[in-house]
């Protein structure tokens, strides 16, 4: 591949790079950005990439933000910001969730576009990597407030999004029903586009097993990864954190296929059970209530006591930055597999690859998620549907082909996130390169 080239003493990787390539040295304080850029250079260097093909993989195609005025319930008007962030199209239609939330800025969203393409070029499908994001607490927020938000928010974007161009999907504090907004403000002055958003209500063109997806996609990673670390899967000890469509899902399915879910939290606090939790009576229980830690069949635990729980797999399912420096060294779970998107940070990432932790990338982890999307995206291209049993077959054999291309990759000793950037890198590179953006 001619993006390579020989490296040489004074090939140093920031020579000849914008500011945004900078190589930073690993530390809890990086930006999610930065932290994102971070696991690209060095995969970058270890591949010997061209300085201009570093540069264009390193930084965004291009930022949008925009202003969203909302019009709340009692007659004010805020200003909320938005922003949708296309990071690189090389391999396909951008493609990527769309987030609401107090922390989505413009870094946070570039680190999450950016993920998407590594994401998307690893599990193999056709699409590059974008991300949305409007910075707001949709806790808060009435379900008419909501739906202006979200009509607003596409209106501003339908500039730079389209079924063949950019198509969004539901991330931390979306839904399918944000999902149905958006299809509907889009078609209403682009005609019926399906195709538009992922992740929709099946009713409306949505893909049977799309919602639990993501959840499905961290089980089975989990039990491939238990299969090789001669890990029991059947009876695995599990701590999720975080208990929302990716942390209830990954519950549920993995409770289906055996595994004893002993902690679960949320923003609120979790709660620990040495003998497993009843899943069942959990869910009875948030009917009612709005926390978690209020369950009465369990002991209450902080968020920052979960992670550190003993047990054989830790799923980290909600922000990111959790895992730092200050508790890597306190994690006494073998197994770590990222749900979330950048939930460990690089410095974090360092000391528990040294302790011999086995940590299966976000990248890889949480791919289920897309990987049912473009099955939707598919079905609504072709105006043909699928039944469950076909998404979750497909969903199973590019999971557990991805999850296998990794491992070899990372046959030399290297790290499961090393080996799985690798492979992202150099196929995005690749088709980069066929097109002639270098
Ligand atoms: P969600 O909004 O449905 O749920 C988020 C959960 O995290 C909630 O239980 C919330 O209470 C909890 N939480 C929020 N802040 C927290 C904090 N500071 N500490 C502990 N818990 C906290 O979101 P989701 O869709 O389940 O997404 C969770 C993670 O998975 C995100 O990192 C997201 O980017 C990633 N992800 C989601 C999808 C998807 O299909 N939804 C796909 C890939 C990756």
């Amino acid at each position: 591949m001619k993006t390579v080239k020989e490296a040489s003493p004074d090939n140093s990787s920031t020579t000849a790079l914008g500011e945004s390539a900078r190589v930073l040295a690993p530390s809890d304080g990086m930006t999610p950005f930065e932290a994102a850029t971070f696991f690209f250079h060095q995969s970058a260097d270890r591949l010997g990439l061209r300085d201009d093909m570093r540069e264009v993989l390193s930084t965004t195609y291009r930022e949008l933000a925009v202003q969203v005025p909302l019009r709340m319930d009692d007659g004010r008007m805020v200003v909320l910001r938005g922003y949708r962030i296309q990071h690189n199209g090389a391999r396909g239609p951008y493609k990527g969730g769309v987030r609401y939330h107090e922390s989505a800025d413009l870094d946070e969203v570039r680190a999450l576009a950016a993920l998407m393409t590594w994401k998307n070029a690893l599990i193999d499908v056709p699409f590059g990597g974008a991300k949305g994001g409007v910075q707001c607490e949709p806790g808060l927020l009435s379900r008419g407030e909501l739906e202006r938000l979200t009509r607003r928010f596409t209106d501003m974007i339908s500039y730079i999004i389209g079924v063949t161009r950019d198509i969004p999907a539901p991330d931390m504090g979306t839904n399918a029903q944000v999902m149905a907004w958006m299809m509907d403000a889009y078609g209403k002055k682009n005609g019926y586009s399906p195709g538009i958003v992922t992740g929709k209500p099946v009713e409306l063109g949505g893909s049977p097993g799309r919602e639990e997806a993501t959840g499905r996609g961290v089980v089975i990673c989990a039990r491939e990864v238990a299969k090789r670390k001669a890990v029991n899967f059947e009876g695995a000890r599990v701590v999720i954190q975080g208990f929302g469509n990716v942390g209830y899902w990954t519950a549920k399915l993995g409770a289906e296929m055996g595994v004893t879910v002993v902690g679960v939290s949320d923003v609120g606090g979790g709660v620990y059970n040495d003998k497993g939790l009843d899943l069942v009576a959990l869910e009875g229980h948030l009917e009612d209530s709005l926390s978690l830690a209020d369950f009465s069949g369990a002991e209450s635990v902080t968020n920052e006591e979960l992670l550190e729980l003993e047990c054989d797999i830790l799923i980290p399912a909600a922000v990111h930055g959790v895992i730092n420096t200050g508790n890597a060294g306190d994690i006494k779970a073998p197994i770590i597999v990222e749900a979330a998107n950048g939930p460990t940070t690089p410095a974090a990432d360092e000391m528990l690859n040294e302790r011999g932790v086995t940590i299966v990338p976000d990248i890889l982890a949480n791919a289920g998620g897309v990987t049912v999307s473009y099955f939707e995206w598919v079905q609504n291209i072709q105006h043909f549907t699928w039944d469950v049993d076909q998404v979750n077959l497909q969903l199973e054999k590019r999971m557990t082909r991805a999850t296998d291309e990794v491992f070899a990759a990372a046959a030399g000793g290297q790290s499961l996130r090393r080996a799985a950037f690798d492979i992202s890198v150099k196929r995005v590179a690749h088709a980069a390169e066929l097109r002639g953006y270098v």
